[in-house]
C-alpha cells in the first residue's frame, strides 16, 4: 500500500483509517471525497515539530487554501497549530467562518482588487504578501484611510528552476508572480514599499514550485533571499525579521515517487539558513513555509462507481467512472500520476489493462491512463489516491454535475464535512 492508512479487510475491502470504503460509498454515496483526519494532523504536526525544533523562534507553517478549503478544515488547522495563506476574499471568509484567527492569516495574490484589499483590511487579516507595485500602492492608501499600519511581506522571484512541471514552476524570473531579484526590480521594488508610511515591511516572500523532493532548491533560494536582504541592508539599513520560502514540498502519487523526509528537509534548511546568516553577520530571521500538498495530499481518496467498460478493439479499453474532470481536473490540465485501486475488489488480480475515464463530455476527460484493474464490472468502486490536494478546489460544475461531498474520518469514525450539491444548489444563482 501507498500508505499505511490504508489496508484491506477481510471482504477484501480497500480501507481508510480503519473504515471500510464500500460502506461509506453506501453511506454518503459516490463519488466521494475521502479526508482522513488523524493524517492531515500528523501531516501538521511533522511541520510544527520540525519548525520548533530546528528553525529559530517564531518560525512557523502555513496551510496553503489553495490546496484545500472548507469551513470544517480550519479548527483543525487552528487546534495543530498551524498559520494559513488565503489568496482571495472567499478563502478569508471560508476561514473566519471556521474560526480561524484572522492575525494568522497571509493574504497571497497576484491581483488584489480595491475590494479584495478592503476586506481583507477590515476583516483583520494578519499579513498582506504584496506581489507588484500597484497592490503597494493601493494597500498603503487603504491602510492610511483606516489609520493604521498593515504588516506586508514583498514577493520577490529568486529565479531558480526546481526541474518540476513547467506550468506549476513559479520561481522562475519569467513569471506572473511576484518581482525578479535578478533585474534589480526587486531592490527597487523594496526601496519603494520602505517609503509607504502605512506598511510595515516585515520581510520576503518567495515561493520555487512545487513537488519538490529535496532539501537543495530551498536553501538555494535561501542564499539568493540572503544576499539580496544583505544589499538591502547595506543600501537602506533595513533588517529583513521574516522570510516566507513558500511551499512546495512533494508527495507521493505513485510507489516510484521517492518519499520525501520532512523533518531531514526543515533541518537541513535551518542549518543552511543558520550557516548563511553567521557569513553575512546577519540576524537570524524567522522562517515561514507554506506547505499545501504535503499536508493535505495523502490524507484524501476519492472514491468512484464503475459505469461500464469499453473495448476498441485494436486500440484499448476505457473503464468509466461517475465522477471526472469536474471532481479531479489534475490529469486533463498536466497529466499528474495517481495510483488507482479497484476499492472493491482488492483480493482480485488485476489483469485488466485499461484507461480511467471520466463523464464528461469532452475527450480529455481521463483520470489516468495505462492502468491495471481486476476486470472491472458495474457498480464497483474504485479509489483514487492522493486527492486530498487540488481536487476539491479545482472542481467545477461542468455538465451540471453536483460537485460530490467530503467525510472526514477521525479515530474510526466518519463524519460529513461538506454535503453533496444538490440540483437546487445548480440553480441556486440562476435567475
Ligand atoms: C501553490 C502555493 C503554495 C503551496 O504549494 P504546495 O505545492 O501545495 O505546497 C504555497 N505558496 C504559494 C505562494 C503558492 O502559490
Amino acid at each position: 500500500m501507498l500508505y499505511e492508512n490504508l489496508g484491506i479487510n477481510d471482504q477484501g475491502h480497500l480501507t481508510v483509517g480503519g473504515l471500510d470504503t464500500v460502506q461509506l460509498a453506501e453511506e454518503f454515496g459516490a463519488p466521494l471525497y475521502v479526508l482522513d483526519e488523524d493524517r492531515l494532523r500528523a501531516n501538521c504536526q511533522t511541520y510544527v515539530q520540525s519548525m520548533a525544533a530546528w528553525m529559530p523562534a517564531d518560525s512557523m507553517p502555513l496551510f496553503a487554501g489553495k490546496a484545500l478549503c472548507f469551513k470544517g478544515l480550519y479548527p483543525v488547522l487552528k487546534e495543530e497549530g498551524m498559520g494559513a495563506d488565503v489568496v482571495s476574499p472567499g478563502e478569508i471568509y471560508t476561514a473566519l467562518a471556521g474560526g480561524f484567527p484572522a492575525e494568522k492569516l497571509y493574504f497571497h495574490g497576484n491581483n488584489k482588487t480595491d475590494e479584495d484589499i478592503a476586506y481583507a483590511l477590515d476583516s483583520g487579516v494578519g499579513c498582506f504578501i504584496v506581489d507588484n507595485h500597484q497592490e503597494l500602492a493601493a494597500l498603503n492608501r487603504a491602510a492610511g484611510v483606516r489609520g493604521i499600519r498593515q504588516r506586508v511581506l514583498l514577493r520577490v522571484t529568486p529565479g531558480i528552476d526546481p526541474h518540476t512541471l513547467q506550468a506549476i514552476n513559479t520561481g522562475r524570473i519569467d513569471c506572473q508572480f511576484g518581482v525578479p531579484i535578478e533585474t534589480g526590480q526587486a531592490a527597487r521594488f523594496a526601496a519603494a514599499a520602505l517609503t509607504m508610511e502605512h506598511l510595515e515591511i516585515e520581510g520576503f516572500h518567495s515561493h520555487i514550485g512545487s513537488q519538490i523532493f529535496e532539501a537543495e532548491p530551498f536553501c538555494e533560494a535561501v542564499d539568493i533571499l540572503l544576499d539580496f536582504a544583505a544589499s538591502l541592508r547595506q543600501e537602506y539599513g533595513f533588517v529583513a525579521r521574516t522570510l516566507n520560502l513558500g511551499g512546495g514540498f512533494g508527495v507521493r502519487y505513485q510507489a516510484c515517487d521517492p518519499v520525501v523526509d520532512i523533518p531531514g528537509t526543515i533541518r537541513a534548511l535551518a542549518d543552511h539558513l543558520t550557516r548563511g546568516c553567521q557569513d553575512k553577520d546577519y540576524p537570524l530571521p524567522r522562517i515561514l513555509l507554506e506547505p499545501g500538498r504535503s499536508i493535505v495530499a495523502d490524507a484524501g481518496l476519492t472514491l468512484y462507481r464503475v459505469g461500464g467498460v469499453k473495448t476498441i478493439e485494436g486500440y484499448r479499453s476505457y473503464v468509466t467512472v461517475n465522477g471526472g474532470m469536474t471532481d479531479n481536473p489534475r490529469y486533463a490540465l498536466y497529466q499528474s500520476p495517481y495510483t488507482v485501486l479497484p476499492a472493491s475488489r482488492m483480493m482480485d488480480t488485476p489483469d485488466f489493462d485499461c484507461t480511467l475515464a471520466g463523464r464528461c463530455c469532452e475527450s480529455g476527460d481521463l483520470i489516468q491512463e495505462n492502468i491495471s484493474l481486476p476486470r472491472p464490472e458495474r457498480d464497483d468502486l474504485v479509489a483514487v489516491l492522493t486527492t486530498g490536494a487540488y481536487n476539491f478546489t479545482m472542481a467545477s460544475n461542468y455538465n451540471r454535475l453536483c460537485r460530490p461531498a467530503l467525510v472526514m474520518i477521525r479515530q474510526g469514525n466518519a463524519r460529513l464535512a461538506v454535503r453533496r450539491q444538490t440540483f437546487e444548489d445548480l440553480i441556486a444563482c440562476d435567475l
